[in-house]
């Protein structure tokens, strides 16, 4: 039984000849350049497995970083600044506590500022959606997206996310989801409740952390206008299943790095000092820290961009 992923998917057309550089100083690296000086460590997608994301959701190979800026996706602009994220329902202490860790992970990988609604009471969601079955109670995503979180979405946020432990679902074509974001109106929703039982052991509260870090990245790039990654392992790669979600890197290839640095105006080496940061502090994840370790090391001539 496999459970999706979906997000917002935007077929771009055309390519033309915008510059991908945020610097006016000729003798500093472009943003494009300090991003393909870390290609070396993204790794070509392997072939799909039959049940894999790629093997059954065929997508077209993610747009160029030129391709990204030309068509103008959703940035965060004007007075709608701030990412707002929201607890659905009440959330036990150490359930509390990932919530907090993942709200100051989205703003180091974001380089944005995080600010908190008021918690959504489950008591708000109608009968009609939500239904029970043998994954337990479980919250439709469209009425949380567009009944709630579009509803009451202040005036300076650029995007709203909501944080479950409940499981959700869109339809009832569907037996769950992880999460679900829309791109056109800036929300989002994604539960924990199947990122295991992190009070199980320190490890199962690890492993519940980085899968909740890892799908918050992965929407919140959606709500950026970026596509699935197809060529290279990356954190905005399609998914099928906890399996293959657990088989991807926590990190973004260098060419969604590149759309992630161009959208928020934000400096590589920040981007990647701050992970490797944060990795340090909250995951101790040696992979994380591996990779993050060496991107700074490949960056360290180019740093001073
Ligand atoms: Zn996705
Ligand atoms: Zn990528």
């Amino acid at each position: 039984m496999f459970k999706f992923l979906p997000g917002l998917l935007i077929v771009y057309f055309f390519v033309l000849h915008t510059s991908c550089s945020t610097t006016t100083e000729s003798n500093k690296p472009s943003l494009f350049d300090s991003c393909y000086a870390l290609k070396p460590l993204s790794s070509i997608k392997p072939k799909a497995q039959e049940w894999e994301w790629k093997a059954m959701h065929p997508e077209e190979l993610q747009v160029p970083v030129k391709t990204y800026i030309y068509d103008k996706p959703p940035r965060a602009n004007g007075k709608r600044q701030k990412l707002y994220t929201v607890k659905l329902g009440s959330f036990d202490r150490t359930g509390n506590e990932i919530y907090h860790i993942v709200r100051a992970y989205l703003q180091s990988f974001f380089q944005i500022e995080v600010d908190t609604l008021k918690t959504i009471s489950v008591q708000e969601i109608p009968a009609g959606a939500s239904r029970q079955n043998e994954y337990g109670k479980q919250l439709q995503t469209h009425y949380i997206l567009d009944s709630i979180l579009s509803v009451h979405k202040p005036d300076d946020a650029y995007a709203v996310i909501a944080f479950s432990l409940y499981d959700l679902y869109p339809d009832d074509r569907w037996n769950y989801v992880f999460g679900q974001a829309s791109l056109n109106q800036g929300v989002g929703v994604w539960s924990m409740a199947c990122f295991g039982n992190y009070r199980e052991s320190k490890a199962a509260y690890t492993l519940s952390l980085l899968r909740t870090m890892q799908v918050a990245a992965h929407e919140t790039g959606h709500m950026l206008g970026i596509t699935h990654c197809v060529q290279y392992a990356c954190c905005m790669n399609g998914s099928n299943s906890l399996q293959e979600s657990d088989a991807q890197p926590q990190w973004l290839c260098w060419e969604c790095m590149a759309k992630v640095c161009w959208n928020r105006n934000i400096n590589v080496a920040s981007h990647i000092k701050a992970l490797y940061l944060f990795h340090h502090r909250y995951t101790r994840n040696a992979d994380c820290i591996s990779y993050y370790g060496k991107a700074l090391t490949l960056l360290k001539p180019k740093a001073n961009q």
